[in-house]
């Protein structure tokens, strides 16, 4: 964990307009500052950030955050990396707690050193290769493609890494991956005679190598073995080449093969990456997610391609929320990506990617051809197979659609289906809680409005008659607690960028987030959030002060008050009194 105070420190120090700035063209607007939103596709800007709150927000697509909330969505990077990525550009030291960490990153800076002069030896072996080059063109490569993916080539022969690292038997080159120590002791170079795929992470650093064969041999493909730099459950190939792609098209389009990757850019189309010999993780499509609105899979036309996009779409279920979609593209059965490309051309692909298979159609294909719907058994089992996958959907309209679709398919009522599935019943949109930019005072709770109005000037929690907030439901606890932060000095300079930081892994965090992501454009107006807010603290002291007159009451007729009790009453009663008089005279 990094403490909180070094979190605060370092967002007193940046300014997130040039945190921002540094990608994104940022126009004066204001107090405030705007752009077209790099999180999704616009074309009059929604996306606002604000120097005074320290706090990005896209009125489109509801985008969010501070700084290290920009740097973690914009770059693709963990929470621990975005504050390592600010503190460096601050020339701050990130304190002792990460210790661990930063030995794990010293270890691993020799090994990604040994990477890199791998990759340069091999893409050097390329140029020197007619065979190679040879093989790269015949598959329609260019030059400037090969050089894009820092492809190279790994030469016959057993050692001949031993030009580029004097020490053959340093400990790093098996522990990076790039040897293996034969049984008698006798240490050889893992890649030989291969078309080399440089792997690299988010920082462009290589961390391991796809292998091809130029021929027939066996495997076709081979990638470095696990390491401490590469965990193949976490890495997808292509990714820093795509990305500015997929941000453009709002789309990635993931495939089998480090091959399909580079074949599909040759041809123009540069939002694919590929993962790395194993089975789509929900790791992969949490990092893809945090990207674009729209994932794509384009698998081989096979039985392993179909079997492939089955774990996708269950990978998907968990992690797809109602903003995003996930889509499923069947080659013919003789084609890969590669192929098919190559064949048919970029706009043939385009226009299957642009109509993909929708996750819901997909599903309920796959599991209708595994029953026999014409018999009352067959749409019973539906039912039975569908189960699992429903309660693993996290989109809550998702999952009604294809609640519903199963019900039709199978003859059950909706009810019947969430009954057997053991599902809540959804609430239709639309009666349940209003689209949250739709201003609906009287649907929001005093400490629901208390809330969205501390969130923008977190200071005026200090102001909060803490008396009169219960604690025990969401919004009256995050009150709560921003006081106390505010109380003992936790939040200094105020700004709901800060504020959203404090609460980073708290029990806060996400209905924080969910505020903040709701908030409008007239919430950004000072003078109408200050009166709002002592407008709600009138109401909230109001309300408390009739409970306690309430209570009172109804124990003087249960059986009587202390004489105490009986006085305390009657200075609430003139405080009422008075009240009411001032709201008069207001009005
Ligand atoms: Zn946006």
């Amino acid at each position: 964990m990094i403490p909180d105070s070094f979190i605060q420190e370092l967002l007193s120090r940046i300014d997130i307009v040039d945190v921002v700035e540094r990608h994104v063209a940022l126009k004066k607007a204001g107090a405030n500052y705007s752009a077209c939103c790099p999180f999704h596709s616009e074309k009059t800007p929604s996306f606002t950030v604000s120097p005074s709150k320290q706090f990005y927000h896209c009125f489109g697509c509801g985008a969010n955050g501070s700084a290290i909330g920009f740097v973690m969505q914009y770059s693709g990077l963990g929470f621990i990396e975005a504050v390592e990525d600010l503190a460096g550009n601050a020339g701050l030291q990130v304190p002792q707690q990460i210790e661990a960490r930063r030995q794990d990153a010293a270890r691993k800076a020799p090994l990604t050193e040994f990477m890199a002069r791998a990759a340069k030896y091999y893409r050097d072996q390329l140029k020197a290769s007619p065979r190679a080059i040879a093989y790269l063109k015949g598959r329609g490569l260019s030059g400037e493609i090969a050089a894009r993916f820092g492809m190279g080539y790994a030469p016959e022969g057993w050692q001949n890494l031993e030009q580029v690292f004097s020490d053959y038997q340093a400990k790093e080159l098996a522990e990076c991956g790039l040897v293996i120590d034969g049984e008698q002791g006798r240490r050889y170079d893992r890649f030989r005679d291969r078309i080399m795929f440089p792997i690299l992470d988010q920082r462009a650093n290589v961390i391991g190598f796809g292998g091809r064969v130029l021929d027939k041999g066996e495997p076709k493909y081979l990638n470095s073995p696990e390491t401490p730099l590469f965990e193949k459950g976490r890495e997808l190939y292509g990714l820093p080449q795509a990305r500015q792609a997929i941000r453009d098209s709002d789309t990635a389009i993931v495939v089998e093969g480090y091959m399909d990757v580079v074949a599909l850019a040759q041809h123009g189309i540069a939002n694919a990456v590929a993962t790395l010999g194993t089975a789509t993780t929900a790791f992969h499509l949490n990092k893809l997610m945090r990207q674009s609105e729209r994932v794509v899979f384009c698998f081989d036309g096979d039985n392993a391609g179909r079997k492939a996009a089955w774990r996708a779409l269950e990978a998907s279920l968990e992690q797809l929320g109602d903003n995003k979609s996930v889509g499923f593209l069947f080659l013919p059965p003789e084609h890969d990506p590669d192929s098919f490309v190559r064949e048919q051309g970029a706009p043939a692909l385009q226009k299957l990617a642009n109509h993909p298979t929708t996750l819901t159609e997909f599903l309920l294909r796959e599991l209708q051809g595994q029953v026999d719907l014409s018999s009352a058994e067959g749409r019973s089992r539906l039912i039975h197979e569908a189960k699992p996958l429903l309660l693993k959907i996290a989109a809550p309209l998702l999952r009604l659609q294809l609640t519903k679709q199963l019900a039709v398919i199978s003859g059950f009522s909706q009810a019947e289906v969430e009954a057997q599935c053991g599902l809540k019943p959804i609430i239709p949109p639309g009666r349940s809680a209003p689209p949250r930019n739709i201003r609906r005072p009287q649907a929001r709770s005093i400490e629901h409005r208390l809330l969205e109005n501390v969130l923008h000037s977190p200071e005026r929690a200090a102001r909060l008659p803490l008396e009169l907030i219960a604690g025990d439901h969401p919004e009256g606890a995050a009150l709560r607690a921003i006081a106390a932060a505010i109380d003992r000095g936790a939040l200094s300079t105020g700004g709901i960028g800060q504020l959203l930081e404090h609460f980073r892994g708290s029990e806060h965090e996400s209905m924080l987030a969910q505020f903040a992501a709701a908030l409008t454009a007239d919430e950004f107006d000072e003078a109408a959030m200050e009166e709002e807010f002592n407008d709600a603290l009138e109401r909230l002291r109001h309300t408390g002060l009739t409970q306690k007159i309430s209570d009172l009451s109804q124990k003087e007729r249960a059986g009587g008050l202390t004489s105490e009790e009986r006085q305390h009453l009657a200075a609430l009663l003139a405080q009422k009194t008075t009240a009411a008089a001032a709201g008069r005279r207001d009005k």
